[in-house]
């Protein structure tokens, strides 16, 4: 048995019947056990024990494959720590990773939820998949389209959960910078920071640097504070939806789902015309969970959809926490949220 409170970024404690560190895709994995790969543990809930193997994915590196015109293919494995990969990017002066700045894991774990900020998407730049199928213990790569990448979501949240471990991603990443004023105003803090310090045509290393301004004021430390970022998925509604509720939450923003920046022609999303995106930090913010504490879970002060752990919490009581705002948001609004982290 092994603990996995520092395994997790929620910082609870569970215990593994058994833990290995992956220093190598070889190595050899069980076959007569539950199996879970972790990267740095900051999309997971363990609200109870582990009854198998927990496998911490430890093998990491950045390659330069070869470029294409003005594009550049680069190699990372899966447990290369995301956010020194997009510094590698924005200090080769590749464009791509720059607006997913500070957003904390693995390059593996990226992929399997799609992670997005700032309009920047993992499904924007990955070219392919590097995976070892579990089933013939055989290497194969799999094409962007094989990823099915959607909002938040990717193939390996269903059909390969469990059955394939990624071994390494390949990026398209550009030698231009792609920051376009029109594309970013719809992130109005973040153009408001950037002119703050800096001139159009901004510079990949000055969105970065923006970028990591706005996240170290907005969002909660992870290496100080138990959380793992926002909760739940922001849900879709109707036009006609929307309008009721604009009548009981003020201000309420919402996007419509043409504009959305996640370009996958057969997301479900694309099949919505009629629906709009609205913000789940919203809705809470109007029922009163921005920072309400019950027991030694709270919301972060700032954004009532990051859940925080203030130090001793159970994962059942963060989950019980989770499940209250849940049925809160259900009650309030008839809305269904999706977990957007994973639940064990
Ligand atoms: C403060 C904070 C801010 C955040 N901000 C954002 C944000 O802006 N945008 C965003 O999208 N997310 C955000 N997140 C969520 C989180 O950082 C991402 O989901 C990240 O990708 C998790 O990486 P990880 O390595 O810690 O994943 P883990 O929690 O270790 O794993 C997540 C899932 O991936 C699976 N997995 C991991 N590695 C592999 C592999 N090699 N092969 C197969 N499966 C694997 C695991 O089994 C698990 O199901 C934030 C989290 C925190 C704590």
């Amino acid at each position: 048995m092994i603990d996995l409170f520092p395994y997790n970024t929620l910082q609870v404690h569970a215990q593994a019947k058994n833990f290995i560190e992956l220093n190598s895709p070889d190595q050899l994995l069980p076959t007569d056990e539950p199996l879970l790969f972790l990267g740095g543990g900051a999309n997971i809930l363990f609200t109870k024990d582990f009854p198998g193997t927990v496998a911490k994915i430890n093998f990491s590196g950045i390659k330069v494959i070869k470029e294409i015109d003005s594009d550049v293919l680069v190699e990372a494995a899966a447990g290369q720590n995301w956010h020194d990969l997009v510094m590698w990017s924005v200090n080769h002066n590749l464009s791509g990773l720059e607006n997913m700045a500070l957003i904390p894991g693995t390059v593996g774990a990226a992929v399997v939820g799609n992670i997005a900020a700032y309009g920047q998407n993992q499904g924007d730049v990955v070219n392919s998949v590097r995976v070892l199928d579990l089933s013939t213990n055989k290497a194969v790569n799999l094409s962007h389209q094989d990823c099915r990448f959607f909002y938040r979501d990717s193939a390996f949240k269903h059909e390969f959960k469990d059955k394939l471990l990624i071994i390494s991603v390949t990026y398209r990443l550009s030698k231009k910078a792609h920051f376009d004023t029109a594309y970013h105003s719809r992130y109005e803090s973040l153009e408001k920071i950037l002119t703050q310090f800096a001139t159009p045509p901004y510079t990949i290393q000055q969105v970065a640097n923006a970028v990591i301004k706005i996240r170290t004021v907005k969002m909660p430390d992870w290496t100080k504070i138990g959380t793992a970022g926002s909760f739940f998925k922001n849900p879709f509604v109707s036009r006609q939806r929307l309008i009721e509720l604009q009548s009981q939450i003020k201000e309420l923003q919402f996007y419509p789902t043409e504009k959305m920046l996640y370009p996958h022609p057969d997301d479900p999303i694309f099949k919505r015309t009629d629906q709009v995106k609205i913000p789940t930090g919203r809705l809470l913010d109007e029922l009163g969970w921005l920072g309400k504490k019950i027991g030694n879970v709270s919301t972060f002060e700032k954004h009532a959809l990051v859940i925080v752990n203030l130090g001793g919490a159970t994962g059942a009581e963060i989950y019980e926490y989770s499940s209250l705002m849940r049925a809160d948001i259900k009650k309030n609004f008839d809305i269904d949220l999706e977990y957007e982290v994973h639940i064990i």
